[in-house]
């Protein structure tokens, strides 16, 4: 899952980065709206945490053109200002959740997690495919109940995987799903990612085939 982070105190920015990082979120953190349009634009993202004070406008501009542009990401709106007006605003131009800052950094990943399951339109938390299932909340994979243990670049790209199933997936997309902003990945990396994860599925009924030229799919046995 990759959140982008919308803040210019920076010291408050790579504090939440660092807390979302740890429980295996990829987060890109910039400080201006053009840069989050920029990237809104080119990358894909699964939630916005959206500061409203920003030097070069507002993170209600970020909303509304986002909305403008159908665009879908869930945003999360993460400010100082705590008038119901501006919480009333918020909502209206289309922000899904909004927070008044100091929030717990722990309370925000809950939150963030659940805009996210909302997103995909299900309140599910589990993913499932033959005897495979990943608890998305708790973060483990699970093969026939046994618990199977994962790196946090490996989780992140099984999860995508199973968020997918029976789709062709090419490395591009993959790394796009689990990279850092300025974090290269390259397709090496994807490939090794992929390469330990089959050892580990090694035994369950579900296998990531690569489909030559394209990519890779997570399927059922036949
Ligand atoms: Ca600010």
């Amino acid at each position: 899952m990759r959140i982008l982070i919308v803040e210019d105190d920076r010291a408050l920015g790579q504090a939440m980065a660092a807390s979302l990082r740890h429980v295996e979120f990829a987060v890109d953190l910039v400080g201006t709206v053009a840069e989050a349009l920029h990237l809104l634009v080119n990358e894909k993202v699964d939630a916005l945490v959206l500061d409203l004070g920003l030097p070069d406008g507002d993170g209600y501009d970020v909303v509304r053109a986002l909305r403008l542009g159908a665009h879908p990401v869930p945003v999360l709106i993460l400010t100082a200002r705590d008038a119901v007006e501006d919480r009333v605003h918020g909502f209206d131009l289309g922000a899904d959740d909004y927070v008044v800052k100091p929030v717990a950094l722990a309370e925000l990943q809950a939150r963030l997690r659940a805009l996210i399951r909302r997103s995909k339109g299900s309140a599910s938390t589990r993913l499932t495919l033959g005897n495979l299932m990943l608890d998305t909340v708790g973060k483990r994979a699970f093969v026939e109940g046994v618990p199977v243990d994962l790196s946090g670049r490996e989780w992140a790209v099984l999860e995508y995987l199973m968020a997918h199933p029976r789709r062709i997936l090419s490395k591009e997309q993959l790394i796009q799903a689990i990279a850092d902003l300025g974090q290269e990945l390259s397709e090496n990396a994807i490939e090794a990612y992929v390469h330990r994860l089959r050892a580990k599925l090694e035994g369950s009924a579900v296998l990531i085939r690569t489909v030559r030229g394209l990519g890779y799919m997570l399927e059922e046995h036949v």
